[in-house]
């Protein structure tokens, strides 16, 4: 049995990997359990060391890297490259940031307690198990692994079986970094059997980015086992432009929300409402922008867009589209599957949409924009809340008293103002609804995988 990397630009298999046993498997939980309890003697001034030498592999391999990232799921040479540019900045704001996160909270009046010093402390839980997705291979483990490392924790890794190579990357990553061996293992499994893993006793929690239906299913098997879990799931971002807005600077900017990452990006503005006021002169510009994109070999450092990262995904994607066109959407650009080798899809944007298309409610995972004309504010913010999702939202309005009304109103873990979401290491990222629960980066993200523990002395 094995796993392949199967190159989506031409839709040639590059190369098989063997997958873990049982036997196999179950060696490496043992290894991350001994390491746990290793790390979790370690100071927080050793992991900074090991995980500062972790960061200077990935600066060191950077281009390598990045071809290698292009070459599995066909992100454009460049995105690559910066992502794990991206993934040792976080390596290092955990590495120096982490003793400060995770420091002890004295009670400043401990007499009302009864007792002579009360405080609260963070210690690590143990083994703790990521389930990760292909669309960032190297920024999302390490947004995982290094704040779980820098609190003592060690991890284990299941991720895509598309990305292979990424994932064995990690399963030596950190022990030639110089933390002790197993501190982080690959396991080279397929979601059916994140189940067995999850209910070892020696794994104690687990943290999931991925789809609705792989969060509900790890999310129901840490409940049966009682154990924390974390979701990072779907996203169908509103992008909102009011009046008031820089329309040609919302336009470009949409481009760039719509189409980074070949548009498989769970943060991504996927469904532009515009106020009626500024539609057309809005869609005019977005579907200029749209239509210049170059759309080719993700290697070339010229392209914009590049091909889906599997064929299964590129043909889901068709059917949401075909969906909406039979229903009477109107296609304002792209719409079709270019002819040729790989996964691609022309970017697209569909307009005229109404409650019955599956693409009003679903995700679209791939360059195809969703417009949508609102009435007014009001109409803006019913659209923007009226899918399941909760990850992220932009507005672009300059009007302070307006901005601050969506800000509170909008259902989503975050909103940026006249500006696309970006995750930012110092800034907590999570969503509400079906898009997950709990956070990552930033101090919150560390003490996700942490006993608070309560401390008492007479
Ligand atoms: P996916 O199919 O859910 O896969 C994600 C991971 O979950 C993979 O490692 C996959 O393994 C595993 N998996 C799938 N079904 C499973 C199950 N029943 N039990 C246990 N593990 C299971 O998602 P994807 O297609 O890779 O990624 C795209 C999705 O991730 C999108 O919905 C996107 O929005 C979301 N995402 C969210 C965030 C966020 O931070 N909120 C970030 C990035 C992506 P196999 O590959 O072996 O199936």
């Amino acid at each position: 049995m094995t796993l392949a990397t199967i190159n989506p630009t031409t839709g040639a298999t590059e190369v098989l990997v063997k997958r873990h046993d049982r036997v196999e498997t179950l060696e490496r939980i043992d290894e991350a359990d001994v390491a746990a309890r290793k790390l979790r003697s370690t100071t927080f001034e050793q992991r900074a060391r090991w995980m500062h030498a972790a960061a200077d592999i990935l600066t060191d391999q950077a281009e390598g890297l990045g071809e290698l990232i292009t070459v599995e799921m066909g992100k454009p040479i460049q995105q690559s490259v910066a992502e794990v540019h991206k993934s040792a900045k976080a390596m290092r704001f955990y590495a120096d940031h982490a003793e400060e996160f995770l420091a002890e909270v004295p009670l400043e009046d401990p007499a009302v307690v009864g007792a002579s010093r009360a405080w609260t402390c963070y210690e690590s839980l143990g083994v703790v198990l990521a389930v990760m997705p292909w669309n960032y291979p190297i920024w999302q483990v390490v947004r995982f692994a290094a704040p779980a490392l820098m609190a003592g924790n060690a991890g284990l890794l299941k991720h895509a079986s598309n990305v292979p190579q990424a994932a064995l990357f990690f399963d030596t990553l950190f022990e030639r970094a110089g933390f002790p061996g197993g501190s982080f293992r690959t396991l080279l499994i397929g979601g059916s059997e994140v189940a067995d893993v999850l209910s070892d006793p020696r794994v104690k929690a687990v943290t999931l980015t991925g789809s609705e239906a792989a969060g509900r299913s790890v999310a129901s098997i840490a409940g049966d086992n009682i154990k924390k879990s974390v979701l990072e799931l779907g996203g169908s971002d509103p992008f909102i432009v009011m009046p008031s807005a820089d329309i040609a600077s919302a336009a470009v900017t949409a481009v760039r929300a719509r189409i980074s990452n070949n548009g498989q990006s769970c943060i991504a503005g996927k469904r532009f409402i515009v106020h009626t006021d500024v539609y057309e002169e809005f869609a005019e510009a977005f579907v200029a922008h749209m239509s210049a994109l170059v759309v080719g070999d993700p290697l070339d450092p010229s392209v914009d867009v590049g091909p889906l990262a599997t064929r299964g995904g590129r043909d889901d994607l068709m059917e949401l589209v075909d969906d909406a066109v039979a229903k009477g959407a109107e296609v304002l650009v792209g719409g079709y599957v270019p002819e040729g080798d790989g996964f691609f899809y022309a970017p697209t944007i569909l307009a005229g949409l109404d409650g019955s298309m599956r693409v009003v409610q679903e995700e679209t995972f791939g360059p195809v924009a969703s417009l949508y004309r609102a009435e007014s504010a009001e109409d803006a913010l019913r659209i923007a809340n009226q899918t399941s999702f909760g990850l992220s939202s932009s507005v672009w309005s300059t009007e302070p008293e307006e901005q601050s009304w969506f800000l509170r109103n909008l259902d989503a873990g975050a909103v940026f103002i006249n500006g696309m979401t970006v995750s930012y290491q110092e800034l907590p990222f999570g969503g509400i609804k079906r898009s997950g629960y709990g956070r990552e980066l930033a101090a919150d993200g560390i003490r996700e995988f942490c006993n608070l523990k309560t401390v008492w002395k007479a």
